[in-house]
């Protein structure tokens, strides 16, 4: 648990909020060459009564910006007098990649959320992701990873596969709470903020929004209520949890697997996220210039088709992700 969270001020960076108070500031993350500070915005709702501190961070991926809209109406709508613990929001950890436009760190070209919990004196990805970790992971109870995936695709909440089995049991009635439906993945990649938050033994769940690049009515407005369950699961603010209406949605907690691409080509979808298929139906086929066939993608076990996660234009090359496919865990 987070130190002496209520009663004494919580800080980070130049935001500083007394117990029951709430505020806003930035905290530095590296240093430009032109000398200026770089800096992220860093949101505190800092409640009265004592409680675990709470951290919903976004924009790992610059071109993911639901959270920014979320972490605001939360700052807005969370009155800390009725608040127990803290909320620490942090909607924008990644600048460059937000001011380039792009996934990924321009410097480096390195992917943010593949290098946690960064390095000391490494490349500006390390080091930004090493402030990250000190003075907004480290100090969480919980963490709420906020990433989005381009249409079509449902809303779902990822727990990641790492961390012990008390970890994992915590992170799935968080994302149960969340109110999307629950994937758990079942290959890690290495250096993600998720799977170092489980490792620490930080419960941690990864709603994913729909919609890169835009603010989507529908997943900032569900964004914000599941955050909402969330406290109200761990009992840091009082009321039911609302259900959220989203399409697609399943009960079950299912394991998921990415499909990716072999040959390379426009890749034309085949399957509406949220149906059904079984192994062998087609879920995509990948096309040349001119309509010729280069590779059909396959279910390779029957499933939910989830997400079709295609990061850049509507084609995929060697390797690139196509779909994701949600089925049941034996
Ligand atoms: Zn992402």
């Amino acid at each position: 648990m987070m130190e002496g969270a209520v009663k004494s001020a919580f800080e980070i960076g130049t935001a500083r909020a007394a117990a029951g108070e709430t505020s806003v500031g930035v905290l530095k993350v590296a240093v430009a060459m032109d000398a200026r500070e770089v800096t992220i915005p860093v949101g505190i709702v800092h409640g009265a009564r004592p409680g675990p501190v709470v951290l919903v961070e976004g924009g790992l991926h610059g071109i993911e910006i639901a959270t920014v809209e979320i972490c605001r109406l939360l700052k807005e709508r969370i009155v800390p007098a009725n608040l127990a613990g803290t909320l620490v929001l942090a909607p924008q950890v990644n600048p460059w990649a937000f001011l380039a436009s792009s996934r990924f760190t321009p410097h480096d070209s390195l992917d943010m959320n593949r290098v946690f919990p960064g390095a000391e004196g490494g490349t500006l990805t390390h080091q930004v992701a090493r402030v990250v970790t000190r003075e907004l992971l480290n100090r969480a109870d919980v963490v709420i990873d906020c990433h989005s995936c381009n249409p079509p695709s449902l809303h779902f909440t990822i727990v990641g596969e790492e961390g012990n089995a008390e970890t994992q049991r915590r992170s799935v009635e968080l994302a149960k709470a969340f109110g999307y439906p629950v994937v758990c993945a079942n290959t890690a990649y290495s250096g993600t903020l998720s799977g170092y938050c489980l490792e620490q033994g930080k419960p941690t769940i990864t709603p994913e929004f729909v919609f890169s690049r835009r603010f989507d009515r529908t997943s900032v407005e569900t964004g914000v209520t599941g955050v909402l369950n969330v406290l109200k699961h761990l009992n840091m603010l009082d009321g039911a949890i609302e259900p959220l209406d989203v399409a697609g949605a399943f009960g079950d907690v299912l394991a998921y697997r990415s499909i990716g691409a072999t040959n390379g080509g426009f890749c034309f979808l085949e399957q509406e996220c949220g149906v059904s298929v079984k192994a062998g139906d087609t879920l995509a086929v990948l096309r040349d210039f001119w309509g010729r066939e280069t590779e059909r993608i396959l279910a390779p076990q029957d499933g939910i088709v989830i997400a079709y996660p295609l990061q850049g234009n509507q084609a995929a090359g060697s390797g690139d992700k196509v779909a994701y496919l949600a089925y049941r865990m034996d």
